[in-house]
């Protein structure tokens, strides 16, 4: 009898946490804003950060903005947007409801992907951090001559954070630059997940280019931030930071904001906030991860991208406004890359933009290119935004549908073969690396 009470019980309680779930999102609506100026750009800033809301994509001149507001606030939100005469149009009235259709989209499309037959794992597919923790060991095991996965360290929920070294002589060939991919720093942005496992793919799986793996040493690491991704997937869906508790009632830290460059210049020191820098420059396991790997790969580091959603942007630095002194070179390979992702990519979406990170959206400190930058000299260090995908169930901004997660990873890897090889062309500018060079002429 007790069991059948208990069966009862367990069949309500999961009753109740699948209507439970994204309740917290019940109301919120997503609104599209125009600016005209840098002077609005700056008033529909300081009523964002007063407001606590929650800033899905930076509005600029040409570029309309994303903000979800919380029911409660619309009101107060209309009011201040209206006084300072920027105009706003409602894209999705209640998200809730975008998150159950996201939700059962990305279930849809698991049960139907077939996870064997490539050999490796499906590149339509959202994974958790379980399935891509376990693959990498897999591969690991399955290709001992090309991938060796590194146990890197340990979040701050002690998840294990793993990456590949992709090489064909276990990295022994001095002379080789090294490339670095890394994708979900920032948890909520899951369509960048795809952009690492693709790359892993083409590189261990489906090999058709075989001078990228001749000439290149890859890192490649896809879950940066697994306690954040984890949680972004069980709890709140649009969770962005870690998961450090210990600042009272506000939890995580921005990684995005807490490497040592400009650290805290150019972010928030409120616990609550998403851009929280956390209590000083690489504070976090998550963060330390990056800077071990960039210390012991430094003087061969001569590509690094941190794959973030969404904009359709590929940014440089610095954050803070200046600009490296090969800024030249990083522009002109970022629009290459650009234009090769242009070229293949769906025609619904907006071409891609390249620029200095202030230049194109906002100020920012302590971000992980910026710091890679920094530390590579004459390398060449950039911020991927991913597109946001639109179809007509405007399905947006950081929801995921399947439709378009392999041609993500795609598109996204034609752009960063531009790159790869031209680190590999200019392997004798990229070799000899200083802190401080000279000015690189064309
Ligand atoms: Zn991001």
């Amino acid at each position: 009898m007790a069991d059948i009470f208990k069966i009862i019980f367990l069949i309500f309680a999961s009753v109740y946490i699948v209507q439970a779930k994204h309740e917290e999102y019940d109301g919120h609506s997503l609104y599209e804003v125009k600016v005209n100026d840098l002077v609005q750009v700056d008033e529909l800033n300081a009523i964002v950060e007063e407001m606590n809301l929650d800033l899905w994509s930076y509005a600029i001149p040409g570029r309309e903005g994303l903000i979800l507001v919380a029911k409660n606030m619309k009101p107060l939100f209309e009011n201040a947007v209206n006084k300072i005469g920027v105009e706003y149009k409602i894209v999705t009235e209640n998200i809730k409801e975008k998150l159950e259709l996201e939700d059962k989209l990305l279930a849809d499309a698991a049960r139907s992907s077939n996870f064997s037959r490539s050999g490796g794992i499906s590149l339509d597919v959202i994974h958790r951090y379980n399935v891509v923790d376990r693959y990498l060991t897999d591969l690991a095991n399955r290709f001992p001559r090309v991938v060796r996965a590194v146990s890197a360290g340990r979040s701050v929920e002690g998840r294990d954070i793993k990456y590949l070294r992709i090489s064909s002589n276990n990295f022994q060939d001095r002379n080789k630059p090294v490339v670095m991919i890394q994708s979900l720093l920032h948890a909520r942005e899951w369509v960048t997940l795809p952009v690492t496992l693709y790359a892993i793919h083409k590189l261990v799986i489906d090999v058709t280019e075989q001078d990228l793996i001749r000439n290149i040493d890859w890192i490649i690491l896809p879950i940066a931030n697994p306690d954040g991704y984890e949680f972004s997937h069980t709890s709140t869906r649009m969770w962005r930071k870690n998961r450090r508790t210990g600042f009272g009632v506000c939890v995580g830290v921005d990684l995005n904001r807490n490497h040592d460059f400009n650290w805290g210049t150019a972010s928030s020191n409120s616990a609550c906030s998403d851009t929280f820098h956390g209590p000083r420059a690489f504070s976090e396991p998550e963060t330390q991860i990056t800077r071990n790997i960039i210390t012991e790969f430094r003087s061969r580091l001569s590509l690094f991208i941190d794959a973030h959603s969404f904009g359709s942007l590929i940014l440089y630095g610095y954050g803070n406004r200046q600009l490296p002194p090969h800024a030249l070179i990083l522009n002109t390979v970022g629009v290459q890359m650009a234009q090769r992702i242009d070229a293949v990519k769906w025609p619904s979406h907006r071409n891609y933009r390249v620029g200095n990170i202030a230049a194109v959206l906002y100020q920012a400190s302590g971000g992980s290119s910026d710091y890679v930058q920094s530390m590579i000299g004459r390398g060449l260090s950039y911020t991927y935004e991913l597109p946001a995908y639109r179809n007509l169930n405007n399905i947006n901004g950081f929801l995921v549908d399947p439709a378009f997660v392999r041609q993500a990873g795609f598109e996204t890897w034609e752009g960063i073969k531009v790159a790869a090889r031209y680190v590999v062309q200019n392997r004798m500018y990229f070799k000899n690396q200083t802190d401080d060079f000279p000015m690189f002429g064309y």
